[in-house]
């Protein structure tokens, strides 16, 4: 295709930051496309460069080495036909809610009269109609994060950039003005012909998006380019929804080898061998995480590690079995490194941490097995003795039944499943598939 048929296109771009004497490379020979009508996502550790792209995308920067070419020509100063909004949009607090639309469009040298005709009709399309006369310190962030949608698209951006726009704000504010953006730009009610998306939140962008790119840190660079083939609206528990956000982590954990040889056989499978749970808890999971995550390169040797976390080595060769097992960790020669993966649940919020972690164990085989024979049973529900008898057949029976109480610990707090200790009965959580 020739150049000038993409809306945006970054050619080699290399972002250098810092003196002569220490400098530093943030985004290394970054070339990316963008068509008109697409919504791309970009995602990947934090640090890796993902806003900086953003500001030399805009013109905000201008980058070390490279070209930023839109609509065909060479990119020079801050792009007048894009537009940002940041994870916490800074709103005037002195002025109406009108009013902070109002100065954008007055930015815009739209005459006065017009102004207000337009700030109402943008306002009402992100939802906040009756709130023009209020004062940001009187909304909820949700809302404000909506002005700074509406201000935003003031401007009548063709390129609309978005810098983590849903992560202040809480699950539901978030999901609803998720939903309102997406019916903005498939209806095309807005001006918009592409999207670019930053977030942390791997779901999200398989939610919203028709490609994703994933980064990587050290040196900042674009890892892999991800077309989603997905009808929308998604289904956020659909298999082919699960099947592509599984595809992300596996990306963001390093994992590259067919899954049968990484984590062996489901239980009774013939000519395999079921990979034994290591038995750990998931509050010791998340401390050393925490820990490596604190670390310089997210590196430590494993053996200095027992010390520090106040665990035995046995223990802690569990917990390091653990990580790497569910993609947070690789380990070589004695050292234990945080894969991008580990970084971004060892950063994220108690829920997404439980997402992360469910979309992990529902990979391994012995959950897959368990999940599917609870699926397929009467009141998606099976008893303790019924499981255990299943799993005898690949370990001895006092394994057998340490290993079902590590999957009962591990689904519990994934919420994917739950236990009725006084029965001994296994349910499959309400809404959650038996597996894909
Ligand atoms: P992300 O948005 O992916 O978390 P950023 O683009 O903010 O990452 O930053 C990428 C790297 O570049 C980080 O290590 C950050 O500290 C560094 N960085 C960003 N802006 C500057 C700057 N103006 N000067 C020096 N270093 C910077
Ligand atoms: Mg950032």
């Amino acid at each position: 295709m020739p150049t000038d048929s993409y809306l945006l296109e970054l050619q080699h771009i290399n972002q250098i930051f810092g003196t002569r004497e220490r400098r530093f490379t943030a985004v290394q020979d970054v070339n990316l496309t963008l068509s008109e009508g697409e919504f791309v996502a970009l995602v990947g550790p934090s640090g890796c460069g993902k806003s900086t792209l953003l500001r030399i995308i805009t013109g905000l920067q201008q980058p070390t080495e490279g070209q930023v070419i839109y609509r065909g020509a060479p990119l020079v100063g801050v792009n007048p036909h894009a537009s940002i909004v940041f994870q916490t949009f800074a709103l005037f607090p002195w002025l109406t809610v009108l009013e902070n639309v109002e100065v954008a469009l007055k930015a815009r040298g739209l005459p006065p009269k017009l102004r207000t005709a337009r700030a109402l009709d943008l306002l009402d399309r992100v939802g906040l109609d009756g709130f023009e006369t209020a004062y940001p310190r009187e909304l909820s962030g949700g809302m404000r994060q909506k002005v700074g949608f509406a201000r935003a698209m003031a401007v009548e951006p063709e390129l609309l950039c978005l810098d983590e726009p849903f992560s202040a704000l809480d699950v539901l504010s978030a999901e609803s003005l998720r939903g309102e953006l997406l019916e903005l730009w498939t209806s095309g009610s807005i001006p918009t012909k592409a999207i670019l998306m930053v977030t942390h939140n791997i779901e999200e962008a398989v939610f919203m998006a028709d490609r994703i790119l994933v980064m990587d840190k050290n040196p900042g660079r674009i890892v892999t380019n991800l077309k989603l083939r997905l009808p929308q609206p998604r289904q956020r528990k659909a298999p082919g929804f699960l099947a592509v956000v599984d595809r992300v982590y596996s990306i963001l954990a390093g994992q590259t080898q067919p899954e049968h040889i990484e984590m062996g056989a489901a239980p009774g499978e013939p000519g395999g061998k079921t990979r034994a749970l290591p038995h750990i808890g998931i509050t010791n999971l998340a401390s050393l995480l925490e820990r490596l995550d604190e670390m310089a390169d997210n590196r430590a040797d494993i053996y200095r590690l027992a010390e520090e976390l106040k665990v035995d080595s046995d223990h802690l060769l569990r917990l390091t079995e653990a990580a790497e097992l569910l993609g947070f960790a690789t380990i070589a020669k004695g050292d234990i490194t945080l894969t991008p993966l580990g970084e971004t649940f060892a950063e994220a919020s108690i829920p997404a941490r439980k997402e992360i972690f469910a979309t992990r164990i529902r990979r391994l085989p012995i959950f897959k097995w368990l999940m599917a024979m609870l699926y397929v049973s009467d009141r998606k529900q099976v008893g303790w003795d019924i499981v255990q008898s299943e799993l005898e057949v690949e370990f001895p029976r006092e394994e057998a039944e340490r290993q079902l109480e590590t999957a009962i610990n591990w689904g519990r707090y994934a919420e994917i499943l739950s236990y009725d200790d006084s029965t001994a009965v296994i349910y499959l959580e309400p809404g959650v598939s038996g597996g894909h």
